[in-house]
């Protein structure tokens, strides 16, 4: 995991120190000596993380961060902001800018790795679910950099493991300014709640009394429900040794008490907004994948994915030795529909028949929209028999209930021709068994229409 930062300082001798640090590491190093040259580095993708120097003439770091947080071009990028300046109102100047991280001059050489290496695994993951998730841009989606950029990270679920009721007591009415906030006293309980109850955030003690609060921490990074959800460790100052323990096993971000009400709300905010954009993005991505495998106007699966199914469940029933049973649906006169009705009413048909499809078939079977106004429905462990009386079932169930038209305004008799077959023999094409079936449906058309032909063996 070979990372590129970049270090903008506009003192040689400070980018000097952090370039021999990082590089000792094996970090790739980027350096620029002010504010205009790090945003053109940043604007060509050329950088994973930035250490950002705060007093640059011309324009200083947090100016620096601003435009790169409101830039959808650069907004994803994790700014690190090296500054002397330590007061917590330099620190909420910091994260109100967009920041990600800081670090305090002089650096220490651990924290100083921890936090890099933390930051870069973050990178890492949102690079793949961005690179996933342009798919689904370029089909017309939203970005999710510009709802980022928007959200201000407010109004959050947070949970607070915390059981000393002077520290609780405090955090808990400073949160709720801007959140909602539940506080679990028993440790012992807490992962099951972070697992349950969708929080944004969990705010964790590393103070508790006979309980590790990073080997919760740990917990809820291996647990599939609460590997994604944020943490941020609360721990008694000169805890070093244990706030980068902390880091390595993927604790997202701590404080030292005594807590800064101002700079734990901004702290909880760039939590919150980063957990909501990393969510947006894999949203995205299932998105994307779900568009990929279904047709648009019926919800039901589209041909890619059923004939990449059928191979599988083709190759399944041979090995199990199941019967596996297809048939092609064929609306009849369709095309009378459209043009009679129109087009539009031709679309509600095709939903409704659809509609119909799925209210008769079961969980197991596959139906998905085969072309035009031609479905297939793939029917596991069911043989010619059964599969004829479902075709049957289904022929009148379209027959026999006239379709609404244009919001009701119309009524219109459809009926279909099915043609149906099942999987021959092992290893047979999945080609061959659709011929078969399209071979019955063209003899029920010729042979008058509104009825099931089933393809002898
Ligand atoms: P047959 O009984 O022989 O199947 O006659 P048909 O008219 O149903 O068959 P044909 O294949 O000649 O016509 C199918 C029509 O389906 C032609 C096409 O314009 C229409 N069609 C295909 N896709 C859509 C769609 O998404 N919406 C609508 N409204 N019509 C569609
Ligand atoms: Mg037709
Ligand atoms: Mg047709």
């Amino acid at each position: 995991m070979s990372a590129r930062i970049l270090v903008v300082d506009d003192v040689p001798a400070n980018v000097k120190l952090l370039e021999a640090r990082l590089s000792a590491e094996y970090f790739d190093v980027l350096t620029a000596s002010n504010g205009a040259e790090a945003l053109q580095i940043c604007a060509r993708a050329e950088c994973d993380i930035i250490l950002l120097d705060v007093m640059m003439p011309d324009m200083d770091g947090f100016e620096v961060c601003r435009r790169l947080k409101s830039n959808p071009v650069t907004h994803f990028i994790p700014v690190v902001i090296v500054t002397a300046l330590d007061s917590p109102a330099d620190r909420v100047r910091g994260l109100e800018a967009g920041a990600d991280d800081f670090l305090t001059k002089p650096v220490s050489d651990v924290v100083l790795i921890a936090r890099v290496r933390s930051l870069t695994r973050l990178k890492m993951m949102t690079d793949e679910l961005r690179m996933r998730a342009i798919t689904s841009l370029e089909m017309g989606m939203q970005a999710p950099e510009r709802s980022a950029i928007a959200d201000k990270g407010l109004g959050g679920r947070i949970l607070l493991v915390d059981d000393r009721p002077s520290s609780y007591e405090r955090l808990a009415p400073m949160l709720s300014a801007e959140h909602t906030v539940d506080v679990e006293t028993n440790p012992g309980e807490a992962l099951f709640n972070a697992a349950e109850g969708n929080y944004d955030l969990m705010i964790v003690s590393l103070s508790l009394d006979n309980y590790d609060g990073l080997r919760l921490c740990s917990q809820a990074r291996s647990l599939e429900r609460t590997r994604q959800l944020p943490i941020l460790a609360i721990s008694d100052a000169d805890n070093n040794a244990r706030l980068l323990r902390g880091l390595e096993i993927g604790v997202n971000d701590y404080l030292l008490r005594p807590i800064d009400k101002n700079e734990l709300l901004a702290r909880a905010r760039t939590q919150i907004r980063r957990r909501r954009y990393t969510d947006h993005l894999r949203d995205n991505v299932q998105n994307s994948i779900e568009m990929a495998i279904t047709d648009a106007l019926t919800g039901l699966h589209n041909r890619r994915y059923m004939e990449s199914h059928l191979a599988t469940l083709a190759e399944q029933a041979s090995a199990r030795g199941k019967p596996l049973a297809l048939m092609i649906l064929d609306i009849d006169y369709f095309k009378a529909i459209n043009d009679n009705y129109g087009h539009d009413a031709g679309d509600d048909v095709l939903r409704d028949f659809a509609t119909r499809i799925r209210k008769s078939i079961r969980g197991i079977d596959l139906a998905c929209r085969y072309g035009g106004e031609e479905f297939v429905i793939v029917m596991p462990e069911t043989d010619l028999h059964v599969a004829g009386m479902v075709a049957e079932r289904l022929r009148r169930s379209i027959a026999g209930e006239p379709f609404s038209i244009s919001k009701g305004v119309n009524r219109i008799e459809v009926t279909i021709s099915i043609g149906l077959t099942t999987l021959e023999r092992k290893g047979e094409s999945v080609t061959d068994v659709l011929k078969r079936a399209d071979n019955a449906l063209y003899r029920a058309k010729h042979g008058g229409r509104n009825r099931v032909v089933s393809a002898a063996a």
